[in-house]
């Protein structure tokens, strides 16, 4: 696998625990990528020195990548503190998250696992504004919801459907809703052949994976991608 020095252009603060970097190669160049696939990012003195992975929540033709990271511990809290100008050591992009499909697409991610939704959502409409998608996003409280604003705009320019669950807490705005997402409904809304997208922590992406079998969904048309074990 080949490393590349990366230089981080801007951070965005998504929520208290979770931030967006932007970032280019040295060279101001991003590297080619498939929406939803992820870097290693490797840091020297850690008891990680292998590196750790994390989606890329950018499109491939925006100019600069992105990773979205929830600070947990040793890796992401370096993340955490790096700001524009620093440098850091990633890898080339892979993975297969994305089907690569045209057909509708049901979405549905917890926390930071909208980070190669996202990816997949704005790749897919950039190349058609009409295409079929629906996101259901899970987080604890709405300061959690990452992309809060750009989820909103592109649902608004393209007939993207976004859906908020939110899990704990008490009042939530009039477009949100209270508690888990209920995967009845998901399968209500979704089109016929939909294909699904999960990515969440291991025990979010087991639950909704159980719950898309127990409902005949077959194993071909879900993708899953976990975080954390
Ligand atoms: C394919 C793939 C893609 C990934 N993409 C992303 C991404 O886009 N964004 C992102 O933030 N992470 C992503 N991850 C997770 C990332 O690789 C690291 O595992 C994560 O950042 C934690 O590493 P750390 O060194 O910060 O924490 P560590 O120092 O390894 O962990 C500290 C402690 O926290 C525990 N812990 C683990 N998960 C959680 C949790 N959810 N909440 C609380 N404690 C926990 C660990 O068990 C450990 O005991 C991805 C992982 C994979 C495999």
């Amino acid at each position: 696998m080949r490393r590349h020095q990366a230089r981080i252009v801007r951070v965005q603060r998504q929520s208290h625990d979770v931030v967006t970097l932007y970032f280019c190669l040295q060279d101001g160049s991003v590297l080619p990528y498939a929406a939803g696939q992820y870097i290693t990012v490797y840091f020297d003195a850690t008891s990680t020195p292998e590196g750790k992975a994390y989606s890329l929540s950018s499109a491939p033709s925006e100019p600069l990548m992105s990773i979205t990271v929830k600070k947990i511990g040793e890796y992401s809290g370096r993340l955490h503190g790096l700001a524009a100008g620093n440098t850091f050591t990633i890898s080339d992009a892979y993975g297969h998250f994305n089907p690569m499909t045209t057909k509708p697409l049901v979405c549905i991610g917890a926390g930071v696992g909208i980070a190669p939704l996202w990816s997949v959502i704005k790749h897919e409409y950039q190349h058609d504004a009409q295409r079929v998608a629906q996101l259901f996003y899970s987080n604890k409280t709405v300061d959690d919801v990452a992309f809060l604003d750009e989820l909103a705009e592109a649902s608004d320019a393209t007939s993207l459907r976004v859906r908020h669950h939110i899990t704990r807490q008490q009042e939530v705005p009039a477009l949100m809703s209270r508690g888990r997402i209920d995967i009845e409904k998901c399968l209500q809304a979704a089109e016929e052949e939909a294909i699904y997208l999960v990515c969440g922590s291991v025990s979010f992406v087991r639950d909704i994976w159980k719950e898309l079998m127990t409902h005949g969904i077959a194993a071909e048309r879900i993708s899953t991608e976990t975080f954390f074990e």
